[in-house]
């Protein structure tokens, strides 16, 4: 078989493997292998997908850096605003509480104790066991975060 013809199947039978990779199994150069690569319209180099690119979890911009395009995207990601179901006050609650509760079955965020005490006097509160708090001052500090 003519090495032209091997290094187009090689091509082809593994998308993934690199020019140099190539030319070592045809026995030929790199440079040749580009050559008849680029004659038969077939890449050289190794497809895109090959690279590791992450999507930001939050806006879903691809990301080379971490999990989150973004520090501004990281906080979204952690902190979740919600509302006091009692006085619709808006905090921020860090998003693995939320889940937490969530997965408990916890349906009310309450902003404080005297909002939850209410809640319950209200009927809002079932079990007294799932009381949650939003954590007001933590969440103070992230909805500010210090200039870096
Ligand atoms: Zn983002
Ligand atoms: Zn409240």
């Amino acid at each position: 078989m003519k090495t032209d013809r091997k290094i187009c199947r090689w091509r082809i039978r593994h998308p993934l493997m690199t020019g140099t990779e190539i030319a070592k199994r045809v026995g030929c150069n790199r440079q040749y292998v580009s050559h008849i690569l680029a004659k038969n319209g077939l890449n050289n180099t190794q497809p895109s997908y090959r690279k590791k690119v992450i999507w930001c979890k939050t806006c879903g911009i691809p990301t080379k850096k971490n999990v989150f395009c973004s520090n501004t995207c990281r906080q979204k990601w952690y902190w979740v605003d919600v509302e006091c179901t009692l006085c619709k006050r808006e905090f921020k609650l860090v998003r693995s509480h939320i889940q937490q509760r969530f997965n408990r079955g916890m349906k009310n965020i309450f902003c404080s104790q005297k909002c939850y005490a209410k809640g319950q006097r209200e009927g809002i509160v079932q079990k007294r066991r799932y009381a949650y708090f939003g954590r007001l001052d933590s969440t103070m500090g992230a909805q500010n975060p210090s200039p870096s």
